[in-house]
Order: C-alpha cells, then structure tokens, then sequence
C-alpha cells in the first residue's frame, strides 16, 4: 500500500493559496471549474466547505476551511482530523485486497469518514463500507458515498458554521452576513435597521460559583428569552460567551427599538429557575441604528458595542443608544490589554481612596483603595475600563497584589503621618483569590509595610465565598489566622444561600450601590436594605451601604438601621493627599460638632 500523506494541524496554514491546495489535491486532475470553485470559495468567507468536482461534476474531493483540507489524493484518501487512530489502524492493516476498500466510521450518522486506498479514484466504482471497529458494513458506490458525504457534511458544517450548538441560534458569521443583507436592503429602501448587543450582567459569577452546566442552561434560557422578546422577523444571535445581539429589521421609528430593549431588560430580570437555584441576572443592552449612526456595518458593530460598554459602566441592567462621543475603547480591546501588560512595569497604577463613614458620629472609621490607571494616552481610567480585560487576561493577578502592597505602604504612611488609624479595605478578585499563594501574598505584604494586620480588610465578592465552599472556609480561616478582616463586597447581587454567613468568619456585608441608589423613591430597595440590615444585626456584622449620592438616599439609609456608609456624598475617591486633608476637616468638625452637642447638654 503507498503511503499516504496524512495532514495534520499544525500543517494547516491559515489561509492556504489556491497553489497549496493544489498540491494536496494533485494529482487528482483539476478542471477549470474546479478553479473557479476554489476562487469562490476563498473568496466567500461564508462558505465553510466546497466540494471539488471533477469533468463529470462528480465530488473527488471535500475541502474545509477550518481543516483547510479534507483530503482525497492519490491514492484516493480522505484525512481525518483528530480520528487519526483509526485510519492509523486500517492503514497499518495489511489488507490484501484487489478491490478499492471504503471504510467509514459509522458510530453516528454525522460521523462519517471514508478512506479508499487502492486504485486511482476513476477506477472505482465500488467498494466496502467498513466501520470504525473494522466491521463490514456494506458495499458502496464510490461516487454515490462521496456524494452522500459532501451533502451531509455540506449539511453539518452548515449548520456548525452558522449556528450556535448550545443555543442554537445564528451565531457571529451568520448574524454578520444577515446584518449585511438587511443593511443593503435598508439602503435600497430608505429604511431604518437597528442592532443590538446584549451582555448579560454577572454572568461569570454563575459560572465560577455554580459551574459551567449551570451557565449553560442559563445562557439558553435567556436565549429563549431574548427569541421571544424580538418580532419573527428579527435575527437573534448568540455572538459567544454570554454576548447576543439582535438586529431588528425594517425599524420604522427607532423607539421600537427602544420597545424591544425595555422588553429584553424586563424579562431578564424575572428569576430564572436552574437546577435547585433561583438567579437573578440583569442584561446590559448598546444600540446603534443604520445608517443614522453609521453607514459602514463594521463601525456600526463598534458603536452598538461601545454604547453597550457604557451601559455596563453606568450601573448595567439598561440600555443606551449608541451617542458620538460614546468612548469606543471595545474598538480597541486588544490594545488596551497590550498596554495592561506594561502597565505595571511602567507604574502606571495609583490608588484612589474614599472614606466610610459612620453615620452615628460623622467620623471616618475606614477607607476603601480604589485602582486608577494613570493611561500615558488615555488619562486617567477607572476601573470600569480595565478590571475586566485584567481579569480576562489573568492580569488582574499581579496588578491585584500590587494594589495589595501599596494599600499596606500607605496605612504605614499615614501611620508615620500622625493621622488616625483607619481601617483600609482591599478588592480582591476571584483569580486572585483562587491563587494557592494567596494567603502568603497577604501576610508578605503586612509584614513588607510593618503594619498592624487588624488595619486590613479584605473585599471578596459573594460568588467568590461560594464556591467550593470547604476549600474556601480553610482560605478564610486562614486569612483570619494572618489577623486581616474580611468583607463581602456588593452584597445583595450574588447567588447565594446565607448559610453560609453564619460559618464564615466574615466581619462585614457591603451593601450594593444598585440597592441605595434611589432608595428615597424605590420602596423596593426600602425593603432589601432594611432586611439586608436585619440580617447584618442578627449575625452580628458590621454593614456598609455603598453609592451614598445624596442626603434624602442617606436620610433612608440611616433610619433603616445601617450605620456605616460610603459615597459620593461624603467624598469621591481621592488621592492619598486629598484624603488627608478631608481627614483632618473631618475630625475638626466631629470635634465641633462635639462641643457643641456638650455644651447644649450643660445648658
Ligand atoms: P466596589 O469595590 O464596589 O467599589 C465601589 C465603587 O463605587 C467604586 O468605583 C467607587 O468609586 C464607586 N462609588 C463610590 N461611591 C459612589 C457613589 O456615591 N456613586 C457612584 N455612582 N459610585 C460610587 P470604582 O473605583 O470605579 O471601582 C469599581 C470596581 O472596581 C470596584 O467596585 C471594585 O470591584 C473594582 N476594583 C477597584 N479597585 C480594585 C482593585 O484594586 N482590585 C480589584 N480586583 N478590583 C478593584
Ligand atoms: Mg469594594
Ligand atoms: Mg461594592
């Protein structure tokens, strides 16, 4: 038996020339019209795989362009990727044997695979099935098998290429060609087409505290959700992860975009019911609409998903049409994580600072450090702008500790400055969490600064506590061993039983901005920060309410029980310098204040 030329991945050049084609396909005579397939092809990136036909319009071949090329050579074979085994075992036979063999794997229906050894190709006419364990299985028509192959496969890789397997809607290629379609339609008609991206909000928190199967039936389910929200007429598609889009056809008036995006808003927020759990997730939605906001579609893309962006950074679950001016930062993702990378080298980081106040004294009792990144080109960028890419990129890990070290550094600098000890609270990310040195980070960085351990307190998120939750109670016991105090940061929006609250050494809940926000007019919220303090009192923790903007906000706060708070309307985040100098204006009018409230008692 000759040998055959098996290819594997790493052969696969990305995009291959008609000539390298060529030569895996020779000597299998080539048509004119076996050219003008492959021109089509190469130049249709929609068109996942082309038959290649000989003189007769017959297959002899099968490309594909993720596999680059499924192969029938001289002799006549047909490569399989990663199922290479079997060909290995059936080649390796030495089967004696004039006829021309076809054997396909047959342990499902779209796992066909044929291999013809043998004779040239125009020469067979039939030949033996033989399945994958090397079973007989039939007699087959070379031409007929191959035809039978290229339809199902055409088939298969339709849909593969097209759609989405777990939800099964149109995926990021088929969506991109109906945006196309609809766009030159809409040109042709004066009509109006709006696009739509929708990330759900907190998805990773499902998924890296209830797992991946959990995440799953998640993303479905809001599949189902979005499908039925939009017209029948409108694509829905899943462009990866937990990022959709919708494109609504023939708008009329943009406000019915406006319609589709309240709905989408609406019905993600209803509870949705997965395995034993009850989830609560909230979708963040960006729009654009052509060609109002753009005539090209690639622009178009970037500012639905710019605007969505900004959705997410004003407090998610809402949507935003798409507003020049709308910083594009997702136009350029990638760059801003190449500058991530050397970010730290180049100390671009600074620590920003707010004070916590309890609302019983007025006197500042901690503070929180809140990363900045000083961008040579960008400015000065909030977290809302990188956090994600670090955390994407395994990043948030090294810039994480750093953050760890410099709050340490500057509780010692206020230490040695005179000025009263405060309490500094530290986000940690879940990665950072999940680190095996983690604790040891800890303890380096307290011992690095000299610090008391009791003056550092740990935010972790709900999601974070959660998971895994034996491993996780060692990590927080040992954390409270190091002598470090622990928070959960926004709480309220995780998924969680409060069990285990009451087993984990934990000192203090933070309650969500998204609960204060608006508490004076959102009975609502009334009712989860009171029950949310309730809960703090009995379990005998300390509780923060986060977002504090305006007094009537902190009025509500107050009278529900909860004694610390931290926002806007105290301070926004500060430089160490800045919050110095509040400090000290804060405790000269505690100290007034004071004095005051002494000598109304001696009168
Ligand atoms: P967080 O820990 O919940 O921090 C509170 C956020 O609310 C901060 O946003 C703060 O500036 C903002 N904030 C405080 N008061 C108000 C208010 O009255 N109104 C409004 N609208 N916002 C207020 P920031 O600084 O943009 O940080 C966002 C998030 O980034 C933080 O949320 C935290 O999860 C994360 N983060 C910040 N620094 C670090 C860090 O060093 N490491 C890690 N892993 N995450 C960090
Ligand atoms: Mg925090
Ligand atoms: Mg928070």
């Amino acid at each position: 038996m000759s040998k055959i030329k098996y290819m594997t991945s790493d052969d696969k050049p990305d995009s291959p020339s008609i000539a390298q084609i060529m030569r895996y396909i020779a000597p299998v005579s080539m048509q004119i019209r076996c050219l003008e397939l492959l021109d089509h092809f190469f130049q249709n990136p929609l068109l996942l795989s082309a038959p290649v036909v000989d003189a007769e319009a017959m297959p002899i071949a099968l490309i594909e362009r993720r596999s680059f090329v499924e192969y029938f050579g001289k002799p006549f074979a047909r490569e399989l990727h990663e199922r290479k085994s079997i060909l290995e075992f059936l080649t390796a036979a030495p089967i004696a044997c004039e006829a021309p063999i076809v054997i396909a794997a047959s342990t499902s229906i779209d796992d066909v695979a044929a291999i013809v050894s043998g004779r040239d190709m125009q020469h067979m006419v039939s030949g033996f099935i033989i399945t994958a364990d090397g079973r007989y299985a039939g007699v087959a028509n070379g031409h007929d098998l191959l035809n039978d192959i290229t339809q199902r496969k055409q088939a298969e890789l339709y849909f593969l290429a097209h759609f989405d397997q777990l939800t099964k809607l149109p995926n990021r290629m088929l969506f991109a060609d109906r945006l196309n379609q609809a766009c030159l339609e809409a040109s042709r008609m004066g009509a109006m087409v709006g696009l739509m991206f929708i990330d759900l909000d907190r998805f990773k928190q499902v998924n890296d505290s209830l797992g991946h199967a959990v995440g799953d039936l998640l993303l479905k389910d809001a599949a189902r959700r979005l499908r039925a929200c939009a017209r029948e007429y409108d694509t829905v598609a899943r462009l990866g992860g937990d990022e959709f889009a919708v494109l609504l056809d023939k708008l009329d008036d943009a406000a019915d975009a406006d319609l589709v995006a309240r709905r989408i808003i609406e019905v993600m927020r209803q509870p949705f019911y997965l395995v034993e759990h009850e989830l609560f997730i909230t979708a963040s939605i960006g729009m654009a609409m052509f060609p109002h906001d753009d005539q090209d579609i690639g622009n178009l893309l970037a500012k639905a998903d710019a605007a969505m962006y900004e959705s997410k950074r004003n407090g998610r679950d809402g949507y935003l049409r798409y507003v020049p001016g709308v910083s594009m930062y997702s136009l350029d993702k990638f760059s801003l994580e190449t500058d991530l990378r050397t970010a730290l080298e180049d100390g671009e980081f600074i620590l920003h600072y707010q004070p916590q106040v309890c609302l019983k004294t007025g006197v500042a009792i901690g503070v929180e450090a809140l990363i900045r990144w000083q961008h040579p080109r960008r400015g000065l960028l909030s977290p809302g702008h990188f956090i994600e890419i670090a955390e994407e990129s395994g990043l948030i890990v090294p810039i994480g500790e750093w953050a760890l070290r410099e709050a340490c550094l500057q509780i010692r600098a206020w230490e040695e400055a005179d000025l009263p000890a405060l309490c500094m609270s530290v986000n940690v990310s879940a990665l950072q969490f999940r680190q095996e040195r983690f604790c040891r980070t800890v303890s380096s960085a307290i011992e690095a600064a000299g610090i008391n351990p009791a003056l550092l307190q740990l935010e972790l998120t709900e999601s974070m506590v959660m998971q895994r939750a034996p491993s996780v109670q060692g990590i927080l016991e040992r954390l409270r061993q190091i002598g470090v105090k622990l928070a959960i940061d926004d709480f309220g929006t995780g998924f969680s039983s409060l069990s285990y609250l009451r087993h984990f050494p934990i000192d203090r809940l933070k309650i969500d901005q998204s609960f204060v926000r608006g508490i004076d007019h959102t009975p609502a919220n009334e009712s989860i920060v009171r029950a949310i303090t309730a809960l703090a009192k009995s379990l005998s923790l300390e509780l923060v309410a986060e977002g504090i903007e305006t007094s009537t906000e902190l009025a509500v706060v107050r009278d529900c029980g909860c004694h610390l708070a931290q926002g806007y309307l105290f301070l926004r985040p500060v430089e160490a310098s800045g919050l110095a100098g509040w400090l000290e204006e804060n405790s000269r009018r505690e100290r007034h204040q004071r004095r005051l409230t002494a000598r109304g008692k001696e009168a």
